[in-house]
């Protein structure tokens, strides 16, 4: 019998899922059982030929209903239940859920409510769920590993220390392709130049986060449900180059970074490997050749979606789950050409004040949010068009 770990991969199509089939491909250790994408099921069908996996499933219907009729080899899933389906038949021993927004938060409660680690690259499914989400692993015994060059960074350097010994930490940021732009010179640019991420070769929705910094928004909460450090203990520094990840503060004053060059198979295998370093084809960095490694404020007057997450993560309750929501409403329109960039930040800041916080009972009141909040955006962008 195989004592490989089964992983199974949600978003296999995706930049963060290619990678992780990349690392999985060059791995001992590691045996594909379940695959899973949003419509393209073409892409989708030859991974699973080329891996030998068993099982597969489709988001859209449709788009199942043709990976079908072609692909005879396995059982093919459909519909987001599909997705739950394959967390809860695949037998895996790992789950990394590289799905992008609220649509991964089902799939990390089914994961972490049978008791299978979770890598978890859907930052935005520990946003949503905050509380209940590390509760669920909590009473479960599941782990939760994060897919996140800043976190994996945190995660390693604070595994190294004895417990209470980290005092701060901190979050590094790209500044994304806008950095240093003051709010009137963001008002006019295009989707191109919002997509041309200087730093990090990533999903449209994440680079799209990257450039109004709400992906550091979401990575503070992500932080703090991460490690259970109170929000006033966590820095966001801009740090243009990418290469120091995070950072640790101890007690004595002493700072901890981790660096590394930009490549997320690193936080991809450190997850699958079970925090293991295993040997990847990444050249080390010269830091001769790097020469300055140089650190920044944020601008919050240009960059209003870090102030609206802080305020919403200081909230708690339904508040970051309706800003992920209008957020992914928002993003959506301006990647569609319907919302101008400055306006994305109109639409989730009117979004948050019309809806408020309300206490968070259950999941379900957390998927009500979320539909809410996204009716809600939809019409904001509607009015704006
Ligand atoms: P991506 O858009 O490249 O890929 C997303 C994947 O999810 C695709 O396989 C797509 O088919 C699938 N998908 C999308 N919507 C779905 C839905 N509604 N139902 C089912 N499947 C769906 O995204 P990405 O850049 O790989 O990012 C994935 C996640 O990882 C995001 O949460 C992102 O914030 C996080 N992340 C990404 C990077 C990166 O370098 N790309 C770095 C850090 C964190
Ligand atoms: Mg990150």
């Amino acid at each position: 019998m195989s004592t490989r770990k089964r992983l199974l991969i949600l978003g296999s199509t995706g930049s963060i899922g290619r990678q992780a089939i990349d690392v999985c491909r060059r791995s001992e250790e590691l045996e594909l059982v379940g695959l899973s994408a949003e419509r393209s099921w073409e892409a989708l069908v030859e991974q699973a030929r080329a891996h030998g996996v068993g099982r597969i499933a489709i988001a859209d219907e449709h788009a199942a209903a043709r990976a079908a009729e072609t692909w005879t080899d396995g059982q093919v899933l459909a519909g987001a239940e599909g997705l739950v389906r394959l967390v809860l038949e695949s037998g895996a021993d790992l789950v990394l859920n590289a799905l992008v927004g609220s649509a991964g938060l089902a799939p990390t409660v089914a994961t972490l409510g049978e008791g299978i680690d979770l890598a978890l690259a859907n930052k935005e499914s520990l946003v949503v769920g905050g509380e209940l989400v590390s509760a669920l692993a909590e009473a479960t015994g599941a782990r939760i590993v994060p897919v996140d060059s800043e976190h994996t960074a945190l995660h390693q350097l604070i595994a190294g220390q004895p417990p209470g010994a980290v005092q701060r930490l901190t979050i590094t940021a790209s500044g994304g392709p806008f950095r240093g732009r003051s709010r009137e010179e963001l008002g006019e640019v295009t989707v191109s130049e919002a997509l041309a991420h200087p730093t990090w070769a990533m999903g449209g929705k994440i680079t799209i986060d990257s450039a109004t910094l709400m992906n550091k928004g979401l990575e503070l909460m992500e932080a703090h449900h991460l490690f259970g450090t109170p929000y006033e203990r966590i820095d966001v520094v801009v740090h243009p180059q990418s290469l120091v990840h995070g950072l640790v503060q101890l007690a004595d004053g002493a700072m901890l970074a981790h660096l590394g060059p930009p490549d997320m198979r690193i936080a991809i295998s450190y997850a699958l490997h079970g925090g293991e370093s295993v040997q990847l084809p990444i050249a080390a960095l010269d830091l001769a050749a790097v020469a300055e490694l140089t650190f920044e404020a944020v601008d919050l007057d240009a960059f209003p979606c870090l102030r609206l997450a802080g305020q919403a993560a200081r909230e708690g309750g339904t508040a970051p789950c309706v800003l992920n929501a209008a957020n992914e409403i928002a993003v959506h329109a301006f990647l569609a050409g319907r919302l101008r960039f400055l306006e994305i930040s109109a639409v989730i800041d009117s979004t948050l004040s019309e809806l408020g916080s309300e206490p968070v009972r259950s999941f379900d009141s957390l998927y009500e949010a979320d539909r809410q909040a996204r009716a809600l955006a939809g019409r904001a962008v509607a009015a704006l068009c």
